[in-house]
C-alpha cells in the first residue's frame, strides 16, 4: 500500500509532463481532456480541408451550367412536384365489411320437408327458427345471409360460418326419438374448425334448450348434405336438426326463441373462439 501510492504518483507526473504520449491501457489516470480536444480539432480541420478541395475541384470541373438557373428551376420543380403527386392520390377509406354468417332455412324455397298431420310443416318451423337466429346474430354485430335450401349464393359461399337448420320427422317413432343432432361439413379444408363448430353447437344448444343430443342417429343425409359440396372449401359449415317435430313439438313451437338462441350461441362460441370447458365440473377419478 505504501509502495503503490508513490509509484502511481510518479506515473501521474510522468503523464502530465508529456501530454502527447498515448496513454496505456494500464494507466489509472484519466487522459487529460486537452489531448482529445486537440485530436478532434485536427480531425475537423482535415475534414474541412478535404471538403474545400473537393468543392473547389467540383466547381472547376463542372462549369456554371450545373448550377444555372435552368437547372435549379428543374430541381425545384421536381422536388416540389413530388409531394403534390403523393397527396393527389385519392385516399378513399374502404370500410371493412362486417363479418358474415350464413343461415340456411332448411327446405325453404324448395319443398315442405317433414309434415305433421295437422299441417305443421318442417319448412315453416325451420324458417321461423332461422329468422330468429339471423336477428340474434345481427344484434351481435354480424352480417347475416338468410338463405334458401338451394340458394344461388351458396355456390362458393364464403362466410365465417354457415349453419343449415332442419327438423326431424313428425311421425311417432319411439320414445327415444327426441333431441337434436349436429353434423359438420368434414369436406372442409379445415376439419378441425368443422369439429369445433359442431362441438360449440352441441354444447351451447344443449345447455340453452336442455335438450338431449343424439350423436348416434346422424344420417348420411346430414353428413353428405348437398350444401356442403357447394360452398367455398374454407367456409366452416354444419347442419343441425333442432328436434323431432313429434316429441319435441312443444319446445320447438312454443319456445322457438330458445331454440334459436341455442343455435346463435353455438355460432358465437365458434366465431369468438369461446371456452368449451365451462361445463359442470366432474369429480376427479380416484
Ligand atoms: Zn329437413
Amino acid at each position: 500500500m505504501t509502495r503503490a501510492n508513490p509509484f502511481q504518483s510518479s506515473s501521474g507526473k510522468k503523464q502530465s509532463s508529456s501530454q502527447q504520449n498515448h496513454p496505456t491501457g494500464d494507466d489509472e489516470f484519466p487522459e487529460p481532456t486537452t489531448g482529445s480536444g486537440f485530436n478532434m480539432w485536427a480531425a475537423l480541420q482535415s475534414v474541412f480541408s478535404v471538403a474545400i478541395v473537393i468543392a473547389t475541384l467540383f466547381t472547376m470541373w463542372n462549369p456554371s451550367n450545373i448550377f444555372s438557373n435552368q437547372m435549379l428551376d428543374r430541381m425545384f420543380k421536381s422536388s416540389a412536384y413530388e409531394p403534390v403527386k403523393a397527396t393527389s392520390i385519392p385516399l378513399t377509406p374502404t370500410p371493412s365489411p362486417r363479418p358474415r354468417i350464413g343461415i340456411v332455412a332448411g327446405h325453404w324455397g324448395n319443398d315442405s320437408g317433414a309434415v305433421c298431420q295437422d299441417g305443421l310443416t318442417e319448412v315453416e318451423l325451420n324458417q321461423k327458427i332461422a329468422t330468429l337466429v339471423r336477428d340474434d346474430l345481427i344484434n351481435e354485430g354480424y352480417d347475416v345471409d338468410l338463405l334458401t335450401e338451394k340458394d344461388e349464393r351458396l355456390f362458393e359461399y364464403t362466410a365465417l360460418a354457415l349453419v343449415s337448420i332442419h327438423n326431424d320427422s313428425c311421425d311417432y317413432i319411439n320414445n327415444d326419438a327426441t333431441g337434436f343432432k349436429v353434423a359438420a361439413a368434414m369436406s372442409s379444408v379445415f376439419p378441425e374448425k368443422a369439429s369445433r363448430l359442431t362441438a360449440c353447437l352441441v354444447d351451447r344448444y344443449g345447455s340453452v334448450t336442455n335438450m338431449k343430443y343424439h350423436p348416434n342417429t346422424i344420417t348420411k343425409d346430414m353428413t353428405n348434405y348437398h350444401t356442403f359440396n357447394e360452398i367455398h372449401s374454407e367456409t366452416t359449415a354444419a347442419i343441425i336438426e333442432t328436434g323431432f317435430m313429434n316429441l319435441d313439438r312443444q319446445i320447438l313451437t312454443e319456445h322457438t326463441d330458445l331454440i334459436a338462441r341455442g343455435i346463435s350461441q353455438g355460432v358465437l362460441c365458434f366465431i369468438r373462439n369461446e371456452d368449451l370447458n365451462n361445463k359442470p365440473t366432474q369429480e376427479p377419478t380416484p
